[in-house]
């Protein structure tokens, strides 16, 4: 069964515009038969479709791994709360979810035995998601305030917020966050420091050019805004049990779930050691690279190694690049993903990645191909 729902769901993604299709035809669909579910979601429906896809995507990917799949459903069912999605509207999703996924199949033929396989799967789906809502007893959405807007670099700033009441997230989480200058429109971002009793939160952002959300953040923020929040995502954390030793890669913003939890394991006294590659386009790029050094200073288990993949910064940035305090590893040139499979195959070491769709992908690249086996590997869904 899992061997057919890959193939036909890779005819899918390997059509042209194929991703498009299938969450054209769910809405599409969903709407006709359900008029009055239209008001829950935002005007522009791409970004939700595109993030629909990525999570079949996941789950899909992930179907020999139930544990990763079922816990990935129940966040996303909490999560789902957030739009004011309830039982009655996953029970109404199914048979629209099934047409979309027929629709956009590109093979020959379908068969009543692929019928049958994804009705299965998107009840499982679906079930999974309406039952971890109506099981949570947390509420769908947090208010935060603003505190402080720092802008780091011009794309990028680090925005401080103090929850009404504290969030229970893991270090390592991301969280649903709406912000005042573009309503209904929820983007994720990582919580970049470790949940704490007075409810402050960091959160790092970069202005993706051409994007809704996160130029108005860089941009527009002021303090005092009102944030909603909503439930916590995601599974990266150190497994303190296994034994192994931990790697850690992050590029850009993507420092901030390894960040989250080197703090929170600085709260320790029992560490497995960590190797935390840090990593950016320009050296400018590593933002925050002396929070990190300090970290390592007083934390004989972390090693910070920047790593950039240009030697200058760009003509633009005319701060001069931080030195590594002696005793510090020096900044190395490259892709992080290559400069680490540099070293070896890390097949000792449980591995996290963190930064952008192509940055996951050139790095789980670069690492398999080094030898280190896959599942040890971690990163965030790219949804
Ligand atoms: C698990 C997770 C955690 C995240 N954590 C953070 C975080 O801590 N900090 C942070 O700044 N962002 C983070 N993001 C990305 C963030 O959620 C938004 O996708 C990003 O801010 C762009 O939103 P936007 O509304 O500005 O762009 P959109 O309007 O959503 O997109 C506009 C265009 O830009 C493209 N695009 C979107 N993101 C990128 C990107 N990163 N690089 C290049 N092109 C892109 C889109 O495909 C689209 O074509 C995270 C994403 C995920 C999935």
């Amino acid at each position: 069964m899992i061997s057919r729902l890959r193939a036909s769901f890779s005819s899918i993604v390997a059509a042209e515009r194929g991703h498009a299709r299938l969450s054209t035809l769910f809405y599409s669909s969903l709407f006709a038969e359900h008029p009055d579910f239209r008001g829950l979601f935002p005007p522009a429906l791409d970004q939700l479709g595109h993030r629909m896809f990525r999570a079949l995507q996941f789950v899909i990917d992930n179907l020999d791994d139930e544990e990763r799949v079922l816990g990935f459903l129940a966040q996303l069912g909490r999560d789902h709360r957030k739009y004011g999605v309830e039982d009655r509207h996953y029970f109404a999703a199914v048979n629209s979810l099934l047409g979309a996924v027929q629709g956009a199949f590109t093979q020959a033929i379908w068969t009543p035995s692929l019928t049958t396989a994804w009705t299965e799967l998107i009840d499982l789906i679906l079930h999974t998601m309406a039952d971890a809502a109506a099981a949570d007893d947390l509420p769908a959405t947090w208010g935060a305030t603003v505190v402080d807007h720092e802008r780091c670099l011009d794309d990028l700033a680090i925005v401080r917020l103090e929850t009404d009441s504290p969030i229970p997230y893991g270090a390592g989480q991301y969280l649903s966050v709406q912000v005042p200058q573009r309503p209904r429109m929820w983007r994720y971002l990582s919580a970049a420091i470790p949940a704490n009793p007075a409810g402050q939160l960091e959160f790092h952002v970069r202005r993706v050019s051409g994007g809704w959300v996160s130029p108005a953040i860089v941009n527009e923020t002021r303090v005092g805004d009102r944030w909603l929040l909503g439930s916590p995502l995601g599974g990266l954390e150190v497994d303190r049990d296994c034994g192994l030793d931990v790697l850690m890669i992050g590029s850009g913003t993507g420092i901030a779930p390894l960040r989250a939890q080197v703090m929170e394991m600085a709260m320790r006294s029992h560490n497995p050691r960590v190797h935390l590659f840090v990593g950016g386009k320009y050296p400018c790029d590593l933002y925050d690279i002396e929070t990190l050094w300090h970290l390592s200073l007083s934390n004989p288990w972390l090693t910070v190694v920047p790593v950039s993949e240009e030697d200058e910064n760009p003509w633009w940035h005319t701060a001069p690049a931080p030195e590594a305090p002696p005793g510090l590893h020096q900044r190395l040139l490259g892709q992080p993903g290559r400069v680490v499979a540099q070293f070896g195959s890390w097949a000792d070491r449980q591995i996290q990645i963190s930064g952008s769709p192509a940055m996951i992908k050139t790095t789980l690249y670069a690492l398999q191909r080094g030898g280190t086996p896959p599942h040890l590997i971690r990163h965030d869904p790219l949804i």
